[in-house]
This record gives C-alpha cells, structure tokens and sequence, in this order.
C-alpha cells in the first residue's frame, strides 16, 4: 500500500474536456478567467484536455485508466457529456466506467444539466458566467449522486445512453435549425423559438409509453441454461444493461403499454429539471427518480398558448397550466413512431437518425458531481 507522506487527504485528480468550439467558442477564455484560478485554489489536480473534433472525447475516454482519475468534466455543453457517458458505456469494462463521476461547467449554449444542478443545490436560477461560477463551486465541494441514464434506440439498432432528452418536433427543431445562430450563445434558442413560432409544424406520429404504475412488470424474456446450470437472460446487446422493458423495435409494445396517435407539435422525454439553463421544463424531475417525463403538445394549439407555454417554462409555472393539447405523463419507457416522412430527432440536443426510435430508464446508472 501507498503511504502518504503528510496526514493531508490526496487532491482529487480531475480530467477537464474542454470543446474550444461550445457555446459562442469562448470555453478557453472562460476556463483561465475563472475555472481554473479557482479549481487550483481548491487543491484540484487537473489535467486540461481540448478535443480538436467531434467524437474526440468520446474516443479518449474508451481508452483511459480510470484507476487514475477520481472524475471527468467538460468545459463546454450537454453534447460532450453526451460523447463522454456514450465513450464510457462503450468499454468492455462498462459497468465499473460509468460509476466514474462526471461533471460540467456550462460554457455551450445548451446548458440543460448544469441548470439541473445549480437548481438541485437550492441556487437561484442562473445563466451565463453566473450558473458557471455556481457550478464551479459545486464541482469543487464535490458531491457525487446517482443519476439514471436512458437507453435510447433508433430504428437502424443503434443504441446511445441519454442524461437529459429525446425530442420531436418543435424542440429538436429549434435545437438544430439554431445552430446557424450560435453566436448568439444561448439566445440562438430564443431566436429559433420565435421563427418556428411563425412558421408552426405538425408531425403525426405513434406513440407508446409504459405508464409508471405497470414497470414492475417486466416483458417476458426467453432464457437459457448458462455453462453452470443456472439461468441467464439472452443478451441483446454487447454492452450496457438489458433493456427489459423493450420489445424489438419490429414486435409490437406490450399490452400493459398506452398508445396514442396524433398531430403533434412536440413530443419529449426529459429526466432532468431542465432543458436549458432557463427552461425548468420538469420541476419534479430528480436525478434518480427513475423516471422519464413525458411531454406532448397536440395539433391545434394556439401560437399564443405555445409561447405562453415556452414563457412559463422559465419559471417552471407551465405545469399548472390547464391546456387540453398539453400531456405529461411519466414513464419508464416509450416508443415514437413517426409517421410524418420528415423531420428531425435528438438525443441529449445532439441529431439522430431519424424513424422509429424507443428509450428506457436505467435507474442510477452513472453518477453525476452535483455538488
Ligand atoms: P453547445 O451547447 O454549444 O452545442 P456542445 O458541448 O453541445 O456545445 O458541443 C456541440 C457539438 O460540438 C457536439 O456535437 C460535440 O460533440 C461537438 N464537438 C466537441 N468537440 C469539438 C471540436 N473540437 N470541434 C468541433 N465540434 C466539437
Ligand atoms: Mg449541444
């Protein structure tokens, strides 16, 4: 065994990924103005790391000792813990790389987690250097919580795990039409809030969802004698857990599940408080909850009651709104068939491929620095 040289406890030992691109490309600045002054002066070992494209942190991180680190944290916003928590689950070692702790500090322009854990310690709603600084402070305090992960798979069988959303429609929309405003920073969502607005979408799709009160049920699975004569689930997926809740994507939902299908204007799963640092969208979320909030906005809403809607979310004041095209139920799993040929769907803000597309939760699967 090691033996320390002075009764000190050993500094924590944090790798910080950095997206020089996030955000309106400022992270760097951001970072030696006022991470980094701080996290030294909290006796935080560090080793500062720039991805130089997409895809490099999630590839870094299959290939590190995680002996040697006590927590990941990216500088930038939810799309590169997006790349880090799909990195980890795609180690052979899985089950032990998604226990790392994971944190960021907000310098993207899509800051949904961070205003989920500067709400989670009791901080006023911030955004900007304001929410950096609260979460600067909480990853320095450095509390750790389970959080859950969604198992999110797409028509093609491509599987991600999810922190925060899967979107349809007028919130995917916004997201990725407003790249082209992401000088803005986070004002680009605001600015493509208001032109979908003005030019409203519908999309009809199919809609399945596992109501809460029946998850204890699993679906059948079929099983098979393992090498010492006990038995083991087939396993359809290399890596990660099971999704036990999931037929195939091909075979019909269970009968136990709801199905809807509309006109929508928006369909979302979302397992945290917020989907950006001032839409408090799911004020009853918590991180391990085991819950996805499921939302959705009919066709035939008013444009008013819509940006009445987006308005209220600031406040979180949406949820007691009587609106009839308004739905929120929770569940533990769902499946979105789309019937509109075209459109686009994201996953934690990032685009997938687009088609039939379903989630479950896995309850506490990684673990999140909240301070
Ligand atoms: P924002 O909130 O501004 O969108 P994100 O952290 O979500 O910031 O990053 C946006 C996208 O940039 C993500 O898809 C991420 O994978 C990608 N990315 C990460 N590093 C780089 C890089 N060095 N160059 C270009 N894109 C990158
Ligand atoms: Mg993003």
């Amino acid at each position: 065994t090691e033996i320390s040289p002075t009764l000190q406890p050993k500094p924590r030992r944090l790798m910080l990924l950095l997206n020089p691109c996030g955000g309106r490309g400022n992270a760097l600045q951001q970072c030696h103005t006022h991470i980094l002054p701080i996290i030294t002066e909290a006796d935080i070992s560090y080793n500062l790391i720039q991805t130089e494209r997409q895809n490099h942190a999630r590839e870094l991180v299959q290939s590190i000792n995680l002996e040697e680190w006590d927590g990941i944290v990216v500088i930038s916003g939810d799309g590169l813990l997006f790349e880090v928590v799909n990195g980890l689950m795609e180690r052979p070692d899985w089950e032990d790389a998604i226990k790392m702790p994971v944190g960021i500090l907000p310098c993207g322009s899509g800051n949904a987690l961070a205003g989920a854990i500067n709400y989670n310690a009791g901080f006023d709603q911030a955004m900007g250097s304001e929410l950096l600084l609260n979460c600067i402070l909480l990853l320095c305090r450095g509390t750790v919580m389970p959080m859950d992960l969604v198992s999110v798979t797409t028509c093609s069988g491509a599987r991600f795990f999810s922190f925060l959303s899967v979107a349809w429609g007028f919130i995917s929309d916004v997201d990725i039409e407003s790249e082209k405003y992401r000088h803005m920073g986070s004002a680009r969502f605001t600015v493509g809030t208001m032109v979908r607005v003005a030019s409203l979408r519908t999309y009809r799709g199919r809609l399945s969802y596992l109501p809460v009160l029946d998850a204890h049920r699993p679906i059948s699975r079929s099983i098979t004698l393992s090498p010492n004569g006990n038995l083991s689930p087939l396993k359809s997926h290399v890596n990660g857990p099971e999704d036990d809740l999931l037929p195939p994507l091909n075979q019909p939902v269970p009968k136990s599940w709801v199905t809807v299908e509309e006109d929508f204007v928006l369909v979302l799963g979302i397992y945290q408080t917020h989907l950006g640092a001032d839409l408090f969208t799911a004020p009853f979320s918590c991180f391990d909850d085991g819950l996805i909030h499921l939302f959705f906005v009919k066709a035939g809403i008013s444009r008013t009651a819509l940006v009445r809607l987006f308005l209220a979310m600031e406040k979180g004041t949406h949820v007691g709104i009587e609106c009839p095209y308004v739905v929120h139920v929770p569940v533990r799993a769902f499946r979105l068939e789309p019937l509109t040929r075209k459109g686009i769907l994201t996953v934690d803000g990032e685009r997938v491929e687009y088609g039939p597309i379903q989630a479950q939760i896995h309850q506490g699967l990684s673990n999140i620095i909240s301070g």
